[in-house]
């Protein structure tokens, strides 16, 4: 156990120790991994108090187990939440508490930028259920007001935004929303609660892809969403026991405790070849724009600087060329490694326009601002000068522009 102390410990402590005792039982500096599926009673009569809710204790791992009790404590702690809820996915975050705060009828407003697979749940799964969907610009804060009315529940957006960068400014969305009785719930997965704390800034809940940077080590899927007890409890006993069944294993569980002590230094880390890949980007000819909140020309800069504590892991670029320059950069790399996902040590690279937004038309990337030439690079924990020694020698295989605009290869 900690000693105890008045002030409370720091996150790096936190993310270390919070909610375990290693002294206690057998004397483990880690936390069991607890491989069970169902709890026992001492009596019926106990059992019947744990299922009325009068008294603490574990039933069936749908509804909780030690090692993922644990988890959820620590991620609570470092969001700075009341309580958090683990899952099974980042999807399986979302889609609990979603199905939970919303009924047919009801109104849910997003921002027009999201992951793509949120996107296919909202445009698709919850519309057909009865919910209408709004898909706003959050970067102007002022756009909301529009587009919400007295059955708008929820305000959903991401920042940044997956995959081009935009940011959305917390603490505005989540006064307008308010004042309109809206819930604002933010993925916080590209930041962590290390570089950005939406329930400070106003969110009523945060959720994540814990497979992103609170894993950190790209061996697991997992999720969790942060907010109120009250309304966790609902969305654990409905939205995940009897909607989603989205349920995080405790093995899994586990390596996401792992992964969280080394946050707080991978973060740093991330950010930092981040902010390398992005001014070297930034200063290239076959480069028609790079994102990336800690450049000075970010047109969002100084958002960026209000309400993250650095600028992140993540760099998207558009390159000249437009598809082909896409592919054929893609293609060219040799360490940083083509793949989907983010937040690993290893670096890696994607193509939205190829791969995680290859099923919207290229209209419908236009109108979500995802450019054909957008290549989104995740820094990994690698050197930086080989992370840029492979970006630069990729480069050369983009096709060059003529002055004209034509394609030289
Ligand atoms: N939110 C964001 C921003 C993501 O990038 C992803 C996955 O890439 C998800 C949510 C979904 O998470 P998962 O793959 O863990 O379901």
């Amino acid at each position: 156990m900690l000693p105890p102390s008045d002030s409370k410990p720091g996150f790096a402590t936190r993310a270390i120790h919070h909610a375990y005792d290693p002294y206690a039982g057998p004397g483990a500096l880690n936390p069991p991994v607890y491989l069970s599926s169902t709890y026992t009673f001492p009596t019926v009569e106990e059992g019947a108090a744990r299922f009325a809710g009068e008294l603490e204790g574990f039933i069936y791992t749908r509804v909780g187990n030690p090692t993922t009790a644990l988890l959820e404590a620590r991620i609570a702690s470092l969001e700075g939440g009341e309580a958090a809820l683990v899952t099974a996915s980042g999807m399986g975050a979302t889609a609990s508490l979603l199905w939970t705060l919303l009924a047919p009828g009801d109104e849910l407003v997003a921002d027009k930028t999201l992951y793509g697979c949120t996107f296919g749940f909202f445009n698709h799964g919850l519309a057909k259920f009865g919910v209408t969907v709004r898909f706003v610009d959050l970067t102007e804060p002022h756009n909301l007001d529009e587009a919400l009315s007295a059955r708008t529940k929820v305000v959903f957006f991401e920042t940044p935004a997956n995959p081009n960068m935009r940011l959305v400014d917390i603490a505005a969305v989540a006064e307008r929303a308010h004042r309109a009785g809206a819930r604002v719930v933010v993925d916080n997965t590209y930041c962590t609660p290390y570089l950005q704390r939406p329930l400070e800034l106003g969110a009523d809940f945060v959720v994540h892809s814990a497979t992103k940077y609170l894993g950190g080590h790209g061996d697991l899927i997992a999720g969790a969403v942060v907010g109120p007890k009250a309304v966790l409890d609902q969305v654990r006993f409905c939205g995940v026991k009897d909607m989603t069944g989205a349920v995080l294993s405790s093995q899994d569980a586990f390596l996401v405790l792992r992964g969280l002590k080394t946050l707080a230094l991978r973060m740093v880390r991330h950010a930092q070849n981040a902010q390398g890949i992005a001014e070297y980007l930034a200063q290239h000819p076959q480069v028609a724009a790079c994102h990336y909140p800690g450049l000075p020309t970010f047109p969002q800069y100084a958002l960026a600087c209000r309400q993250m504590r650095l600028p992140g892991g993540m760099v998207a670029f558009e390159l000249k060329g437009g598809l082909e320059a896409g592919r054929r950069f893609m293609n060219a790399l040799r360490l940083v490694t083509r793949a989907v996902s983010l937040g690993d040590a290893e670096s890696l690279a994607q193509h939205p326009a190829s791969m995680t937004h290859s099923f919207y038309t290229p209209e419908e990337r236009a109108a979500h601002l995802i450019s054909e030439g957008l290549v989104r690079i995740s820094a990994g924990l690698e050197d930086l000068e080989d992370i840029l020694e492979d970006i630069e020698q990729a480069l050369d295989w983009a096709p060059r522009l003529s002055p004209a605009g034509d394609d030289c290869y």
